[in-house]
């Protein structure tokens, strides 16, 4: 894994030092000396992680923090506090100031690489679901990715998997304030309850007195209802191996005992808030593919989806020597109901017209508003016969019951034409047998309307 990393400190030795390392372990590295140097090369060169020192003249880090996670255009982009100072007190501003994590100077070698190998893949994640959210936005198909801080305010749901009382006690106290906490002492049970409950973090302590929590981070990582939840490994200064071996299945974070309550407090904050980040961008992104493939006015299928799953349908029915059918239905006159109700009562009835195919198909049939007033429904395994029943059922449903519009003030009487084409022969194709349904639906207008046409040859 490659990453350009912005290493931004005002003294030319510790910018040196951490470039060196980084370059060692083949990281791409960007260097600034300002706080102002370092927002410009953020938003000119777009890095993957930031390295921030905190004591600069002028613009501080905390300050350069808070500017990056304001831009819109760089807010997604992960920031590490390096402070001089072991103080909690700073680390927890940095956090507050927006920060995902930090490092204590001098820099360890394993804490340096690590912090930043697992926060670049983090990003690389949502780098590509961003990427997909924006595509969505660009073929004007929703808004794109508005995530509002009142999303991130709410109270979080956390598990807490800890079988020692003086500690889960110290850690739900101190969770509570913010946050509605769960207690599990048996691991075993945990994992269930982290499956099935929409936690949003989970919390394991290293030193449970009869599991290896290890055990059940690797087990939540390869869960698939537990992949993506958050995990935040509650350590012994002395446990740095078993750190290194955590942090390798896929733990998102580490707090070292004794636990600073703010600390906790602060890391429990960046991880909810992360896991919503990407839930929303995940969601975003269901609903774009979800739009794309939608007509927005009745729900149904587009034409779009229809025309790239049609051959499918085709294809397979042809090969294991099923029937399948497809009906083509055109609404009567359509256009003189526009012309009398207006154009808000014909919306009106398209709407109840989708309401009335989706109740008369069956599940597995596939119903799309074709265009305009024009509808197709295609029936897997049914054949030419059954096709006219459904559609005789259909065309009887639209008669002999007024479509009521305009808030159920005023009452329509609408009809359909029908036509049927139907897999036949070998070579047919999707667009044969719409061919054939099309004249057909043509016949049927022309002799009369009201009426489903199965054959026009
Ligand atoms: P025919 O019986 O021969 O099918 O006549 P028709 O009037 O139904 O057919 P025509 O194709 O002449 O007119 C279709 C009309 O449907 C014209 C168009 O303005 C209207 N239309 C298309 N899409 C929509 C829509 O989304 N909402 C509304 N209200 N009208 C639409
Ligand atoms: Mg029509
Ligand atoms: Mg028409």
């Amino acid at each position: 894994m490659t990453a350009r990393v912005l290493v931004v400190d005002d003294i030319l030795a510790n910018v040196k030092l951490l470039e060196a390392r980084l370059t060692a372990e083949y990281f791409e590295v960007m260097t600034a000396m300002s706080g102002p140097e370092a927002l410009a090369m953020c938003e000119r060169s777009a890095p993957d992680i930031i390295l921030l020192d905190v004591m600069m003249p002028g613009m501080d880090g905390f300050e350069v923090c808070r500017r990056i996670k304001s831009n819109p255009k760089t807010l997604h982009i992960p920031v590490v506090m390096v402070t001089a100072l072991d103080q909690s007190s700073d680390r927890v501003r940095g956090l507050e100031a927006g920060a995902d994590d930090f490092l204590t100077k001098p820099v360890s070698d394993i804490a340096l690489i690590t912090r930043v190998k697992s926060l670049v893949r983090l990003k690389m994640l949502t780098d590509e679901l961003r990427m997909r959210a924006v595509t969505g936005r660009d073929m004007g198909l929703q808004d794109g990715v508005d995530f509002t801080s009142n999303q991130l305010a709410q109270k979080g749901k956390v598990l807490v998997v800890d079988d020692r009382r003086s500690s889960y006690e110290r850690i739900a106290s101190t969770l509570s304030a913010e946050h509605a906490v769960e207690l599990e002492i048996d691991p075993q049970e945990a994992l269930f309850r982290a499956a099935e409950n929409g936690y949003e973090l989970v919390i394991v302590s290293l030193g449970l007195q009869n599991f290896d929590g290890l055990r059940l981070c690797s087990q939540l990582r390869s869960l698939e209802r537990t992949r993506m939840l958050p995990i935040l490994l509650v350590t012994e200064p002395e446990d740095n191996a078993k750190l290194l071996r955590a942090l390798d299945i896929g733990v998102n974070d580490y707090i070292v005992r004794p636990i600073d309550k703010n600390e906790m407090l602060a890391r429990a904050r960046t991880q909810i808030r992360r896991k919503r980040y990407t839930d929303h961008l995940r969601d975003s992104l269901q609903q774009t593919m979800e739009m794309a493939v939608t007509d927005a006015l009745t729900g149904l299928n587009n034409r779009r989806y229809l025309e790239s799953h049609l051959s499918t349908l085709v294809d397979q029915a042809a090969a294991r020597g099923k029937a399948l059918s497809l009906l083509i239905i055109d609404i009567d006159f359509f256009k003189s109901i526009n012309d009398t109700y207006g154009h808000d009562a014909g919306d009106d009835v398209l709407r109840e017209f989708a309401k009335r195919i989706r109740r008369n198909v069956r599940g597995i049939d596939l119903a799309c508003r074709y265009g305009g007033e024009e509808f197709v429904v295609v029936m897997p395994e049914t054949d030419m016969a059954l096709a006219y029943m459904v559609a005789e059922r259909l065309r009887q449903r639209v008669a002999s019951e007024p479509f009521m519009v305009a808030g159920g003030s005023k009452a329509i009487d609408v009809t359909i034409s029908i036509g049927i084409g139907a897999l036949e022969k070998a070579d047919d194709t999707p667009e044969t047998i719409i061919k054939r349904a099309d004249q057909a639906v043509y016949l049927a207008k022309r002799t009369g309307r009201n009426r489903v046409v199965a054959d026009a040859a």
